[in-house]
């Protein structure tokens, strides 16, 4: 592999074993400067492992990868002065004010404190948190706590931010708070590779996208493209008396991309469509002009569930059992890196 100036970060066929499970199993990745790359994937998928080799917090098996042009295995200081990383869970200090929080981070980096207290005024103004800088950060709210996370590790202005699912646990504000900060970082220059699980936060936020499935890339494309494999934006129409079925049929296949299905037992037809909005008011003015009783009319953007049931045949697994296997992936991953540490 040569060092490809375009990049921020290469990766090719990187392994990572536990034991019998394969965490990473040839696992590839390629992000271009100056972009946010998508990591997209369910729990499990090895999104975590992949971002937390490619900041050397843990040691590959096999593979090679270069991180701003430095190889990961060889040369892991070098890649640390150049990477941030932000995890699930804000590292910051709660009984502290932000501006204190932006300053100690400045200082455990080595800035003088007349540097470190610049830096933070900065950081305070390009993540919108001036007004609440003086304020504990147990009286922030999700997304500003989230926000003064992703400034403390842009203290040193890394070249590339690896983002392990910055907006999980966030509402709806938050996360947008979240995607504005995330923007402009990348306006500043630095490259993001960001996980996450939701298929909209990579469409907002990510000019390209992999998917991860099993420790291994199933697919790498541009948000559009993807949401094309599972047939885009979809509408659907659900009728109140299954007698009216044909005649929705018939509305929603004047404005459908490809052949509308119904769906009987649920007084339901859905189809493909382009244009969201137009369909939508060509459909629900069609069905009031026929007389129709509708129960349920909408348009429904595909998932990550839509991508992977796809691209894979199956499935993402429910929600209980990710979140248990997530708790386990947490204790299992702490007690990895103590080991690890101590090979080190
Ligand atoms: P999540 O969203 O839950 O963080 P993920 O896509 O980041 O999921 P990883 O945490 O990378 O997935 O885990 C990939 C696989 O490797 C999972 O099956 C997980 O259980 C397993 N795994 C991860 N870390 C360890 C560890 N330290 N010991 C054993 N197995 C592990």
């Amino acid at each position: 592999m040569t060092d490809h100036v375009d990049y921020a970060v290469q990766a090719e066929a990187l392994e990572k074993r536990y034991g019998e499970k394969r965490a990473l199993a040839g696992f590839d990745l390629h992000v271009r400067r100056g972009t946010v790359h998508g990591l997209l994937g369910p729990n499990g998928a090895g999104k975590t492992t992949a971002v937390r080799a490619l900041a050397t917090l843990l040691s590959l098996d096999s593979g090679r990868a270069l991180v701003a042009g430095v190889d990961v295995r060889r040369e892991p200081r070098r890649v640390r002065a150049k990477i941030g990383l932000t995890g699930q869970y804000a590292a910051v200090d709660e009984m502290l004010t932000g501006r204190q929080n932006l300053e100690m981070f400045g200082r455990l980096f080595h800035l003088g404190g007349g540097r470190a207290r610049r830096r933070a005024v900065e950081l305070l103004a390009q993540f919108d948190l001036v007004d609440a800088a003086d304020n504990g950060v147990d009286t922030y709210s999700g997304g500003m706590r989230r926000r003064l996370d992703l400034a403390a590790s842009m203290i040193l202005a890394p070249d590339v931010l690896f983002l392990d699912e910055p907006t999980t646990g966030l509402d709806p504000r938050g996360r947008g708070e979240v995607w504005v900060a995330i923007r402009e970082l990348v306006a500043g220059g630095t490259t993001v590779l960001l996980t996450t699980q939701y298929l909209e936060e990579a469409d907002r936020l990510a000019s390209r996208v992999t998917v991860i499935d099993q420790g291994r890339a199933i697919a790498d494309d541009t948000p559009d493209e993807l949401k094309n494999t599972v047939g885009g934006d979809r509408i659907e129409v659900v009728v109140s008396d299954a007698a009216d079925l044909d005649t929705a049929l018939r509305a929603v296949s004047r404005v459908a991309a490809n052949v509308p299905q119904t769906d009987p037992a649920e007084r339901r037809v859905h189809a493909a469509v382009t244009d969201r909005v137009a369909a939508l008011t060509d459909v629900a003015r069609t069905l009031q002009d026929a007389g129709v009783a509708v129960e349920d009319i909408g348009l429904r953007r595909p998932s990550l569930d839509d991508v992977f049931l796809r691209l894979t045949g199956h499935r993402t697994e429910p929600a209980e059992q990710a979140a248990a296997e997530k708790t386990g992936t947490a204790e299992k991953t702490a007690a990895a890196e103590k080991t690890e540490e101590s090979v080190a």
